[in-house]
């Protein structure tokens, strides 16, 4: 295995395009915050639902719908320019999207619609358990949540993952025929493994494990099976293969649904002791609580994003260790990491901070470092 070094040009660069998204990002989540707040806090929430009744005839669900539209297209418009910025200028300048204008538009465009058809039908089905079950509601609307997120997980990789990448059987019977066996050494039963076709959109190499059931694969992007070793995708099937040996797809569901019906419970209080009683609103199934709504469920994301990515780095060190054991190759670990770094621009050491506030990775270095001392001591833990 050829010595791979982390390129401190390439570092430098890193840094600085870090720097840049974690700006974007915060611009994007305060833009959010002051976009509801401002509803909230103008009266405009009001307005904005008396003038559709006027059009709906007070109808609710016809009132939540055209609700819902407004409030989307509204911040569609407003947060386009760092949409554009974080989504397509800025991963461009530094090398990383190879995409034109015209087709990150698509794509975004596609994002889109398929963000608002999610937020529109849990608006519904959301301000008619408001409705009708005016105390049970949050509790139905957990578990309504975590039922749409599994769903969800069966058809991520068939029906949303094609919607913006080309997704084939791994066609190389060698390299399929070996990671197969690793699967099957490891007692593990993987419906497929996949070429994803990456490279038609980034210079990013990356794999993962997706779908639930029958629907789970490994997906392997091409820009890391045409530019890495076979044993290095190897060690990163072994790394995916991990998560699904841990069911980490189901934890991470179960987690998500703690966390949201933590969130939903919240957002019941508000709208019991806030909404409600506030003068304007026609109590908590009012359709212009929908910003009021959002702001608590987007704020209870954010304030435990911090937790969800520490566990999140708790199951990616587990996958690196299990790598590790099942194919024992330390030295194509270590070198994959630090091509890896290179190539998507990922900064070897961050800040602690950083760490705690954004990656959903350990980083490059802990990385490296428990690859360093599996081949020092045999073991990982
Ligand atoms: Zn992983």
């Amino acid at each position: 295995m050829a010595a791979v070094a982390l390129d401190p040009d390439r570092q430098e660069l890193a840094r600085r395009y870090a720097f840049k998204r974690r700006l974007l990002f915060t611009a994007q989540l305060t833009a959010a915050g002051l976009y509801l707040g401002l509803l909230i806090a103008t009266g405009a929430a009001i307005t904005l639902r008396r003038s559709i009744a006027v059009v709906t005839d007070g109808a609710p669900a016809a009132t939540v719908g055209l609700y819902i539209v407004a409030l989307w297209l509204g911040f569609a418009v407003l947060s386009f320019p760092l949409d554009l910025a974080a989504g397509w200028k800025l991963p461009r300048r530094y090398g990383l999207s190879v995409q034109t204008l015209r087709q990150w538009l698509v794509d975004h465009l596609k994002a889109e619609a398929l963000g608002f058809a999610i937020a529109c039908i849990a608006a519904e089905v959301v301000y008619a358990l408001l409705l009708h079950l005016t105390d049970a509601w949050w509790a139905v609307a957990s578990v309504l949540y975590l039922l749409f997120a599994v769903i969800l997980a069966h058809l991520g990789p068939v029906l949303l993952l094609p919607l913006f990448y080309r997704l084939t059987p791994l066609e190389d019977s060698d390299l399929s025929a070996s990671l197969i066996a690793l699967a099957q050494r490891a007692g593990a039963t993987v419906e497929g493994v996949y070429r994803l076709h990456l490279s038609a959109k980034t210079t990013a190499a990356n794999a993962a494990l997706a779908g639930l059931g029958r629907t789970r694969r490994i997906i392997v992007g091409d820009t890391l099976l045409d530019q890495y070793s076979p044993e290095q995708v190897e060690v990163v099937f072994a790394h995916e293969l991990g998560h699904h040996v841990r069911h980490d797809i189901p934890r991470f569901i179960a987690v998500q649904a703690i966390l949201t019906t933590i969130a939903l419970f919240l957002a019941n209080l508000v709208l019991r002791t806030g909404a409600a009683r506030l003068p304007g609103y026609q109590g908590i199934a009012d359709p212009a609580t929908l910003p009021l709504l959002a702001l608590v469920l987007g704020g209870v994301g954010t304030a435990t994003a911090p937790l969800a990515h520490w566990l999140s780095r708790r199951a990616e060190r587990a996958a690196d260790c299990y790598a590790l054991e099942a194919t024992g190759k330390a030295g194509a670990f270590i070198a994959t990491m630090i091509q890896l770094a290179n190539q998507n621009l990922t900064v070897y050491r961050p800040p602690r901070w950083v760490e705690i506030l954004f990656d959903d990775h350990p980083s490059i270095a802990e990385r490296v470092a428990m690859g360093e001392q599996f081949a020092r001591l045999g073991r990982c833990r």
